[in-house]
């Protein structure tokens, strides 16, 4: 009795001593980016993604730290090939990087059990966000490395790709890209058999980086809803990259959505700078040979990339993006189509941020934003993850069972 009225009494104190309740409660939203190309940072020689890192230093954006700051359950993350030669050789060596970054990837779960999760389906979105774990899913970003036999899409699938762009910057063996000269009037031969061969195992076509013409034929051969992973507004910034006000209805109609990238040379006019494109060009190029490095060389190394990147932005300054202009990107969409078909694919580790959000940890000031706009909280998971899964869980109904 006198047990449990001291207990009683030592409640109440704590209970007048702990902190208000917050205005707001937690978001009870799942929120996905549907485009991290985080994994290009993995194979790093001693990089950790448990650790918290910071753009500045070694040009990452994307961590679990900054992940749970920023309430970002997880996403789609990118098996992302650059475009090479259409030669037999090119198609080769893409094809093995794809393979290994596939790898990597599955490699982080592994490693880390306690804290990510590969998902397959909209469900399974839905069971990790619930254990609190880092939701991975996968995608192709450039279908390069499937070099001429698309059935090459069946062994990704099995290995969890859930989601497949076609092309990158350049025209290649399946389509036009936005970013180049139209080689085939919208997608190739080939690329209408990986088109199909996507809704026959239930993946999200995205169109992306696609030309005009293949986002047209997409939209058209598609059994089930596309998506645009990481792509902008054409009426806010005119840049081949972004979708025009009537293709992003087209893409709404169709049940899809734009998941708004916040790449500064698609949010605002960069003119050209040859010089600068060839320094950045050369010092990006040491990221990509890491491998043979010790953790503390790697480290070293990241560092004076950063460091160079910072002399170059002052050597040859170039117009910035700022958090206003993404969220004039994303207001145009919402007003456009709806909350129901407008998410965010940042294009995190690939090139996204702007000033005001230079990394993942920012994301709350998008929620805060837009509900000062008055969003409500239904529409904010739609948008923060529910229009993902919704596409993810109807190509997956579409999907032909043999
Ligand atoms: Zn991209």
């Amino acid at each position: 009795m006198r047990a449990s009225r001291r207990g009683f009494l030592v409640n109440a104190a704590a209970a007048c001593l702990a902190p208000p309740a917050l205005a707001r409660p937690e978001p009870h939203w799942i929120a996905l980016d549907t485009h991290l190309d985080t994994p290009a940072n993995l194979a790093r020689p001693g990089w950790d993604i448990l650790q918290r890192h910071s753009f500045a230093t070694d040009l990452t954006q994307v961590d679990v730290p900054r992940m749970r700051k920023g309430g970002l359950n997880g996403g789609f993350w990118a098996v992302y090939t650059p475009q090479g030669p259409l030669t037999p050789e090119g198609k080769m060596a893409a094809r093995d990087a794809a393979l290994l970054r596939a790898a990597e990837i599955r490699e982080m779960v592994a490693a880390h059990p306690a804290v990510f999760e590969l998902a397959f389906t909209a469900e399974d979105a839905q069971r990790i966000a619930a254990k609190g774990k880092i939701i991975v899913f996968q995608s192709i970003e450039n279908s390069y490395p499937l070099g001429d036999d698309v059935t090459l899409l069946r062994g990704f699938y099995k290995l969890g790709v859930r989601m497949v762009g076609p092309v990158h910057f350049k025209v290649n063996q399946f389509g036009d890209s936005a970013t180049d000269k139209p080689q085939w009037n919208g997608l190739s031969p080939q690329g209408k058999d990986l088109a199909a061969l996507a809704n026959e195992l239930g993946m999200v076509l995205d169109a992306s980086h696609a030309s005009d013409g293949v986002f047209d034929q997409l939209i058209a051969l598609s059994a089930a809803p596309i998506i645009c992973s990481h792509s902008g507004c054409r009426a806010i910034h005119d840049h081949p990259r972004n979708l025009d006000d009537a293709r992003i209805k087209t893409l709404a109609a169709k049940g899809g959505t734009i998941q708004i990238n916040s790449y500064n040379g698609y949010l605002i006019d960069e003119p050209p700078n040859p010089d600068r494109a060839k320094a950045r060009g050369a010092l990006y190029d040491t990221l990509e040979h890491l491998d043979a490095m010790t953790p503390k060389q790697a480290a070293a190394a990241v560092r004076a990339v950063a460091q160079g990147m910072a002399a170059l932005d002052r050597k040859y300054p170039v117009p910035r993006a700022t958090f206003d202009t993404f969220m004039q990107h994303v207001t145009h969409a919402l007003d456009l189509v709806g909350p129901d078909h407008v998410g965010v694919g940042a294009d995190w580790d690939g090139g996204g941020g702007v000033v005001g959000m230079e990394d993942v940890a920012a994301l709350p000031r998008i929620t805060e934003r837009l509900v000062k706009l008055g969003y409500n909280d239904a529409q904010l998971a739609q948008f923060w993850g529910g229009n993902a899964l919704r596409v993810l869980k109807a190509a997956h109904d579409a999907r032909k069972v043999t």
